[in-house]
């Protein structure tokens, strides 16, 4: 039976009841359209329709596709992502399947971010016979309302890391996304309150970087629905409190070639191959433009900051957390790289295409990767990091922005299409930013 007949199948067995058709925007923003499935014969015709050549929708409204003057589009579903929504009503259940978006011609369309992805693994795979691995660890907050003051919202417990009940007040909704992430097919490997008041991280599997991609994609939105389930409100900001952690998107990551791993060389200094020093030497190298779309917002760059286990420093190390790249201890098959800049307001699809492009960067121009610094660099003085070549990411999303803008390997692997239009979004939103009065101002400078 074909994939899109056992769709059918399960389908017309489970009476599922409406079909989501779901992609990102360039700001990794989900976005659907639902098409209810009738009853008998005629509905699962009309399905398979819609399984086989996609349905038309207008893209001109999505930030970052198309202009109004070229606005018709394709949805074309990839039946291997169907998946019953566990938070949607369990009779007339809702599905839903990821799409690639297509222009009308019947190419790929150069603005959808999930074919832009899918362009740097398949050269990856025909040039070198390449696999990338992606395990990332988005962090999230979850919130109530301020008793006090209805319109702002505080941390919905007061637990730390790895706190358990009474502090953390937590246990059943992180149970309910777990189990709501297995039923869609989620491995969910440990889940744990973290550092800070509200804020929590589930982790699961890596997988090859399209799968995760979707995944992180379906994590935020499923943490997003049950927490809403439960009053309250779960949100990936990158630093939503002044003098608390924020949230980070660690991404491990490893390339395969030849189905072998690549990363690991028992007699090498730290057992770690040429290929991974030349990976880890493409990150460093390209990092301050990567952060443009790894950290991708006015808020990301709040949490890059001394303090609060997020990175600042360009630099590799074994163990040193202060590193924005650190190599976890696991050697063999689990040898892998661990990029520690991201945050969850990333779109994933855009953010694994440049961390890839820089590391594959590195390998093509046998890039030469510095020492590894175990030393705390928050505790270096200026002068030391000077010396030591270590410099910083950049301060705000300005300055990252800049960074891309001179960056032609990360540029390319975007596409002419997704760079200059996240570019323009971007700007216009560091513009917006730049040019209002916080209240940080007004608490500071109404005495003058
Ligand atoms: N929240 C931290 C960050 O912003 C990470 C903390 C941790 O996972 N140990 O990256
Ligand atoms: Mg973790
Ligand atoms: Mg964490
Ligand atoms: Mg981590």
């Amino acid at each position: 039976m074909s994939d899109i007949e056992k769709v059918i199948q399960f389908v017309k067995e489970n009476k599922v009841k409406f079909l989501r058709l779901q992609f990102v925007d360039i700001l990794g923003f989900p976005k659907n359209v639902a098409y209810p499935i009738k009853e008998g014969e005629k509905g699962l015709d009309e399905l398979r329709d819609i399984l086989e050549n996609g349905v038309y929708f207008d893209g001109s409204s999505i930030a970052g596709f198309v202009g109004i003057q070229e606005s018709d589009m394709i949805l074309k579903p990839d039946v291997s992502t169907f998946s019953v929504l566990p938070w949607r009503p369990n009779e007339k259940s809702v599905a839903r399947v990821i799409c690639d978006v297509y222009r009308t011609e019947g190419k790929p369309f150069e603005g959808d971010p999930r074919s832009c992805l899918k362009k740097i693994l398949n050269e990856l795979k025909e040039e070198m016979n390449g696999e990338f691995f992606v395990g990332p660890e988005p962090e999230f907050f979850l919130l109530k309302r301020d008793p006090h003051n209805p319109h702002k919202w505080i941390p919905a417990d007061d637990g730390g890391y790895f706190d358990v009940e009474p502090l953390d007040q937590a246990p059943d909704i992180r149970r309910d996304i777990v189990l709501a992430l297995e039923n869609l097919g989620f491995h969910v490997e440990a889940s744990h309150h973290e550092v800070a008041p509200g804020q929590h991280e589930v982790d699961f599997k890596f997988d090859n970087a399209l799968k995760t991609a979707d995944s992180v994609v379906t994590f935020k939105t499923t943490i997003k629905a049950i927490a809403q389930k439960h009053g309250l409100k779960a949100t990936f900001m990158p630093k939503p409190f002044f003098g608390m952690n924020g949230n980070g998107m660690h991404c491990h990551q490893s390339v395969w070639f030849n189905g072998e791993p690549s990363f690991y060389d028992p007699d090498a200094k730290y057992q770690l191959s040429e290929t991974c020093m030349q990976y880890i030497a493409g990150i460093l190298n390209h990092a301050k433009a990567i952060v443009a779309i790894t950290n991708p917002t006015v808020n990301s760059y709040k949490r890059l900051v001394p303090g609060y286990e997020a990175p600042v420093n360009i630099a590799w190390a074994n163990k040193n957390r202060s590193a924005i790249i650190r190599v976890p201890a696991a050697r063999g098959k689990g040898t892998r790289i661990e990029f520690r800049a991201p945050d969850p307001t990333c779109n994933p699809y855009l953010a694994f295409t440049v961390m890839l492009a820089a590391g594959l960067d590195g390998i093509k121009k046998k890039m030469e990767a510095p020492e590894p610094v175990e030393k705390n660099i928050f505790k270096m003085s200026e002068e030391e990091k000077k010396q030591l070549g270590i410099e910083s990411v950049p301060s705000n999303l300005k300055e990252a922005l800049d960074e891309l803008e001179c960056d032609e390997v990360l540029q390319k692997a975007l596409g002419k299409h997704i760079y200059e239009n996240f570019m323009e979004i971007k700007r216009a939103e560091w513009d917006s930013f730049r040019t209002s009065i916080t209240n940080w101002e007004l608490d500071n400078y109404l005495v003058y």
